[in-house]
């Protein structure tokens, strides 16, 4: 049975969440975000921001959520979509209000933009899950592969700094090889170390677009920088079979998981 839901969609398997109950907080036909990644699924950022703004109220989507089916297998609901969700201004708010009215942990999937901004990070403080992008060790780069509206990359990775030392919950670096940053590979391992997260996701677009994927072979030759660290990657890891009770429409809301 299909059902006609605005802003879930799923759920969706993921190779890092398991069974993924996504829901997109901007829920705009066009992508909203503050990065235009070449390798991008959503295709060419149309809404380019850093500024939040509150796009679906709170009551919209518990609304949505009331309405799921029962006994729909969920191991987290994730805040994820058409673009980057702490671009939405009642991040922390729905947060809330769903640990209010579901049991699942909650992941946050973020490109980290906003990070450095004490208000971003205490709304995404009380996520169970947060997964914060970094595919880059140098602005150069960073430039190249995330095609940023104006953050520095420097900024971002102190944001995350600061961000760990206070979250009670688990952090994810997750970093999507391509071309581009490959070569850096050990360079971003140095950082990450800095960092120290629970997990590191080492992801390279295998889903349809237009940048060729790193083979597993340099996969695993990029993983061995990374030893010391709770590594898992994409090659290596296994999708579950997840039915999904949202519509084909709204299922072309995911993207990133
Ligand atoms: S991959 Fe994520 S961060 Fe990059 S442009 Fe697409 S939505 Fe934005």
């Amino acid at each position: 049975m299909e059902n006609k839901f605005k802003y879930i969609y799923g759920p969706v398997p993921s190779w890092r969440l398991g069974s993924s109950l996504g829901i997109d907080l901007l829920s705009q036909k066009d992508k909203i975000c503050s990065f235009d990644c070449v390798y991008c699924q959503l295709g060419a950022t149309k809404v380019f921001t850093e500024t939040r703004h509150q796009y679906v109220s709170e009551n919209n989507i518990i609304k949505e959520l009331e309405g799921l089916p029962d006994g729909i297998p969920i191991d987290y609901i994730t805040l994820s979509g058409r673009g980057e969700p702490t671009l939405a201004a009642n991040l922390g708010s729905v947060i809330k209000s769903i640990q209010r009215n579901r049991t699942e942990p909650i992941a946050v999937i973020t490109n980290s933009s906003l990070i450095h901004r004490a208000d971003v990070r205490e709304e995404l403080s009380h996520a169970d899950l947060v997964i914060a992008k970094l595919d880059a060790p140098k602005q150069d780069i960073f430039e190249i592969i995330n095609k940023p509206l104006e953050t520095q990359l420097n900024t971002i990775v102190k944001g995350i700094k600061e961000f760990k030392k206070g979250f009670k919950g688990k952090l994810a670096i997750q970093i999507m090889f391509t071309d581009d940053n490959i070569g850096c590979a050990a360079d971003i391992a140095n950082t990450v170390k800095e960092i120290m997260p629970d997990e590191v996701q080492l992801n390279t677009p295998l889903r349809p677009c237009s940048i060729v994927p790193i083979s597993e072979e340099k996969m695993l030759e990029a993983k061995t920088f990374f030893t010391g660290l709770n590594i898992i990657s994409i090659y290596e890891s296994n999708k579950k079979d997840v039915k999904p009770i949202s519509d084909i429409d709204t299922l072309k809301r995911r993207g990133k998981e």
